[in-house]
C-alpha cells in the first residue's frame, strides 16, 4: 500500500497517471489530501469507482486523537495522537501570544539514549512518515478550530535520525495548497548529529536550528548524551557556524540545567566562553524531572545565576516559561506516562 499523503504533486501525478486516471484526477485528488481528507469517500468529486480502486493499492495516514490533556492553566493542549498502525505519539499544541504553535513528534521513540529524557528512556520503535507529522499538525488544528502558525520538531524522536522524511515534510507542510506554514516558522531540535547538520545546510531551507547541548564541554556532556561520544562539541559548534553562515538563520542552544551536574557557575563561564563567537541564543530549561532518572532541576537561584554568567560573558539567554507544566507537557514525557498510567492520578481535564 503506497502512502500517498507523504507524496509530492508529480510523485502522485505519476502514481496516477499510471493507474490509467488523467492528470486532472491526481490533482484533485492531490488537493484532497493536503486540505487534510482523512478517508477516500469525503473526496466528493472523484468517481465513486475511482474511489474504490484507490482504497485498494494506497491509504492515507491519519493521526487519532487516543487521548488529550488540557491545561487548567494556559490552555495548553496535549495529544497522544495513534496512527494508522496503532502507534502512538505525542505533540503538544500552546497557545502563544503570537500565536498557536505545535510541538510534533518525528518518531516512535528515540534511539539516541539521552539520560534525563523520558523518551529517549522508552527506546525506538521506528520513524515516521512526512505524512505522519503532518497529520499531527492537522488533527490538532481541527480538533482545536484553530490555524497553527509555528512548528517545533521538539517531540518524541530525533528528527535527523529520519532526516529524508523530515524533509519532505518540511516541503509538503510549505505547500500553499495545504498547511502554507512557511521555513521560518518551523523549528528543527537535534541532539547534534553533526553530519545531518551539515546537510541540513546544504539543503540552505530557512529552518530555525535549535541544539540540545546541555552541557558546557564534551565530558559533562557524555554523561547524559552518548551522542557526544560520536561528535564532540567542537565539531558540533563548529557545524552550528556552517548552518548560520549558509542559511543566515541563528541557532539556538537547549540547556535543560540540571541540580548539580551542569549548573555550576563555572560550567555557565565555560559555556559562555565557547558560545560567545557564534550568532546563538541560549535557552536555558530547569530539567523535566522524570521519574527513574534520579535528576532534578536547579534551584531558582542557580538558574538566575547561569543566565546572569552568560550574559555577563556576551551570550544571551533565556529561562524558558514552561507552559501547560500541570499536564507534562514537556515533549518526551506524554507517551511514557500515557503506557504507565493505568488509572493513575489525573492531570489537567481529560478527555
Ligand atoms: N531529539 C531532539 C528533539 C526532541 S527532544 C533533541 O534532542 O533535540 C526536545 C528537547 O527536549 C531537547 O532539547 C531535549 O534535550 C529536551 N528534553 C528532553 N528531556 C527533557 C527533560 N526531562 N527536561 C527538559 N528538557 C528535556
Ligand atoms: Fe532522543 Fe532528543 Fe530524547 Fe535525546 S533528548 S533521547 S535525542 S528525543
Amino acid at each position: 500500500m503506497t502512502d500517498i499523503k507523504s507524496m509530492t504533486q508529480e510523485e502522485l501525478t505519476a502514481l496516477i497517471t499510471a493507474h490509467g486516471y488523467p492528470r486532472f484526477r491526481a490533482a484533485q485528488l492531490y488537493g484532497w489530501l493536503r486540505q487534510g481528507a482523512r478517508d477516500f469517500d469525503e473526496m466528493s468529486n472523484l468517481p465513486a469507482q475511482m474511489r474504490e480502486n484507490l482504497k485498494t493499492f494506497c491509504y492515507i495516514s491519519v493521526a487519532t486523537i487516543a487521548k488529550k490533556q488540557v491545561s487548567r492553566y494556559d490552555k495548553t493542549v496535549k495529544y497522544l495522537f495513534s496512527f494508522n498502525d496503532g502507534e502512538c505519539v505525542e505533540s503538544v499544541l500552546m497557545r502563544y501570544h503570537h500565536g498557536v504553535s505545535i510541538c510534533i513528534s518525528t518518531q516512535v521513540g528515540c534511539k539516541m539514549g539521552c539520560t534525563f529524557c523520558a523518551t529517549g528512556k522508552s527506546g525506538f520503535a521506528r520513524s515516521l512518515t512526512a505524512s505522519e507529522m503532518l497529520a499531527q499538525i492537522e488533527s490538532a488544528q481541527r480538533d482545536r478550530g484553530v490555524r497553527i502558525a509555528n512548528v517545533v520538531l521538539m517531540g518524541m524522536g530525533e528528527p535527523l535520525d529520519n532526516f529524508d522524511n523530515v524533509v519532505r515534510f518540511l516541503h509538503l507542510a510549505g505547500d500553499e495548497k495545504g498547511l502554507g506554514i512557511g521555513m521560518r516558522h518551523i523549528t528543527l531540535s537535534t541532539c547534534g548529529i553533526v553530519p545531518k547538520i551539515d546537510a541540513l545546510a546544504k539543503l540552505r531551507l530557512q529552518i530555525n536550528l535549535a541544539v540540545s547541548l546541555h552541557a558546557p564541554n564534551d565530558a559533562i556532556r557524555a554523561q547524559t548524551m552518548p551522542v557526544a561520544k560520536a561528535y564532540p562539541m567542537d565539531e558540533l559548534l563548529r557545524a552550528c557556524r556552517d548552518y548560520f553562515a549558509a542559511t543566515g538563520r541563528r541557532v539556538t542552544f537547549e540547556y535543560a540545567l540540571i541540580d548539580g551536574v551542569n549548573d555550576s557557575d563555572a560550567c555557565a563561564r565555560e559555556l559562555g566562553k565557547k558560545l560567545k563567537p557564534l550568532h546563538c541564543h541560549v535557552n536555558l530549561i530547569p530539567v523535566n524531572a522524570v521519574e527513574g532518572t534520579g535528576y532534578q532541576k536547579s534551584k531558582l537561584q542557580r538558574q538566575q545565576s547561569f543566565a546572569h554568567i552568560l550574559a555577563a560573558n556576551g551570550v544571551t539567554a533565556t529561562v524558558r516559561r514552561t507552559l501547560g507544566s500541570d499536564i507534562d507537557a514537556s515533549c518526551g514525557q506524554l507517551r511514557r506516562k500515557y503506557t504507565e498510567e493505568k488509572g493513575g492520578r489525573s492531570l489537567g481535564d481529560i478527555q
